[in-house]
């Protein structure tokens, strides 16, 4: 296949690479006949990740990012000797486990090598005392949890992704599953890890249960999305299955009085493993059926873990929607949400319609949540061609929450599908950052929300790049993501 004759996106970062046959043999040296392709369908297979605007190109036939080489390491040696290869040779290497990410971050927009971590699967050690569990990083999700889940435990990390995200790909985006609640982002999962460095240094943080023994350097690296260093082990807290479950929903006649309610279960110390509130539009689409909740806001809980507690948490959760006038609508909407919990079928149909789409989370302190919300909706709901802004709420803490838009429409006559998506995108992002929010909950920054960085981090930005510097000074680990602005989609 001649890649000439495709529309490369971000061809102007790209720069052939001398001697390719050359450095092709010296991979080869390092990791092995089997663990190098250059073939067509290889190359083609990791141009992309699943950003919605990826699908609408591969249906037009336009590569994001093309990479030069795919590699499979199966050691840390491996990784460490093609990094110190790349630094010589000064080629970009782009970390790529499950290729699941909705940002962009693992497509090889200046060419390069792509390490595949997917024979970093295997499960190291669990610790029933300690409560741990250690795999290496290229995992998949489900794997680990099938695992856990035939000696009785769990990680509590659940995203909708599952099935086809990673470890190492949770630590990179920060991901939040949908127990969040209870058991915490992937930030407070980890317990311990290990990583190769730009240069190919191995450094391991202890598994520790707290320790003060200087700074959280360990925190520098989860949410690096493999511009930082490459993960390849981690512990995890592991908790055992919950002997109950309580499945619970009410319906509140707007948004203001959720917020209230499940504002005031936190309060209280209590966290339901689960809560997600939908805002009218989302209720009618997600629980037509339901009786009483049409232009409802629907909040559904899942309280589990140790009976005695789970009963209490219930009868106070209760207490909460009642007093802000929740009424009560049974498990059903509650069993619902678990049987179509991992389907995504609509979502991914919508391109083939020629509806351009997409998700986007943020963050808010409680006092601005509000606020956020109607002004994102006001805003994006005026972009020219759009047709459907909405929102629900998934991930809760005592101090605020992690808010999840949907957008969709048709570009009108005259506007391309990037630059329609771009506009739902600026509208969202400013009526964000106007209402005292961050542009991101768990899907990261990878290229698409990078040009918003400087604003949302100020002054930090400018050590950041420093950091990025002191690590990586010849910025081959995944060069144009986080903290510089790549994106295509046109100005802010
Ligand atoms: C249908 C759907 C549902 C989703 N639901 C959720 C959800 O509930 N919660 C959530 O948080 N996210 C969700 N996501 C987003 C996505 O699954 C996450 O961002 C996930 O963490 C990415 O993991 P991955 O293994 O697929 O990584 P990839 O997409 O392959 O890579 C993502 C980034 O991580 C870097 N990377 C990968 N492995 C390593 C490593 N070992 N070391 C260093 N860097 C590395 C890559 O370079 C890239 O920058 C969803 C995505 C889809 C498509």
């Amino acid at each position: 296949m001649d890649f000439k004759d495709f529309e490369l996106i971000y061809k102007e970062n790209r720069s052939e690479i001398k001697n390719k046959s050359n450095v092709k043999l010296k991979l080869i040296d390092i990791i092995g006949e089997q663990n190098v392709s250059t073939e067509d369908v290889d190359i083609l297979a990791y141009t992309k990740d699943t950003s919605m605007i990826a699908y609408n190109w591969t249906l037009q036939g336009i590569i994001a990012g093309l990479p030069d080489f795919i590699t499979w390491p199966e050691n840390v040696t491996h990784i460490s000797e093609i990094l110190k290869l790349a630094n010589l040779e000064k080629i970009p290497v782009i970390p790529f486990a499950e290729g699941s990410g909705v940002v962009g971050g693992a497509i090889p927009i200046y060419g390069g090598i792509i390490l595949d971590m997917k024979k970093f699967n295997k499960i190291v050690d669990i610790n029933e005392k300690n409560l741990t569990v250690t795999a290496q990083a290229g995992i998949n999700g489900m794997n680990l949890e099938r695992f856990l889940e035939a000696k009785g435990y769990t990680t509590g990390h659940i995203p909708q992704s599952l099935y086809t995200s990673s470890l190492g790909g949770w630590i990179a985006h920060r991901a939040a599953g949908q127990f969040s609640t209870k058991y915490g982002k992937i930030d407070d999962i980890v317990l311990g890890m290990e990583l190769v460095l730009p240069q190919g240094e191995l450094i391991k943080f202890k598994t520790m249960a707290g320790a003060s023994t200087g700074p959280r350097l360990d925190k520098l690296f989860i949410g690096g999305e493999g511009t930082l260093g490459i993960v390849t082990q981690a512990t995890l807290k592991i908790w055992p299955i919950p002997e109950k479950r309580a499945l619970i929903s009410y319906t509140f006649a707007s948004i203001e009085a959720s917020f209230k309610a499940v504002r005031e279960i936190l309060r209280e110390n209590i966290y339901p493993a689960v809560i997600r509130i939908y805002d009218q539009s989302e209720t009618n689409r997600h629980f037509g059926e339901v009786e009483n909740a049409k232009d409802k806001v629907m909040v559904i809980f899942v309280c589990e873990g140790n009976q005695k507690l789970v009963d209490l948490e219930e009868i106070i959760t209760r207490e909460k929607c009642e007093k802000n006038f929740g009424v009560d609508c049974g498990e059903a909407p509650v069993e619902h949400w678990f049987e179509t919990r991992f389907k995504v079928t609509e979502t991914s149909s919508m391109p083939a319609y020629k509806l351009v789409f997409d998700t986007i989370e943020v963050a808010s302190l409680w006092e601005n949540a509000a606020k956020l919300y109607h002004s994102v909706l006001e805003a994006t709901g005026k972009v020219r061609g759009n047709l459907l802004i909405t929102a629900h709420v998934s991930h809760f803490y005592p101090n605020g929450i992690g808010i999840y838009f949907t957008f969709g429409g048709v570009p009108p006559k005259g506007t391309s599908d990037l630059e329609f998506y771009q506009n739902c995108w600026n509208s969202t992002i400013k009526a964000v950052l106007d209402s005292g929010g961050s542009i991101g909950h768990h899907h990261g920054i990878g290229i698409t929300r990078s040009h918003w960085m400087a604003e949302e981090w100020g002054e930090s930005m400018k050590t950041m790049k420093e950091i990025k510097k002191l690590l990586d000074p010849n910025n081959i680990l995944n060069p144009g993501k986080i903290y510089i602005d790549t994106w295509k989609g046109g100005e802010k």
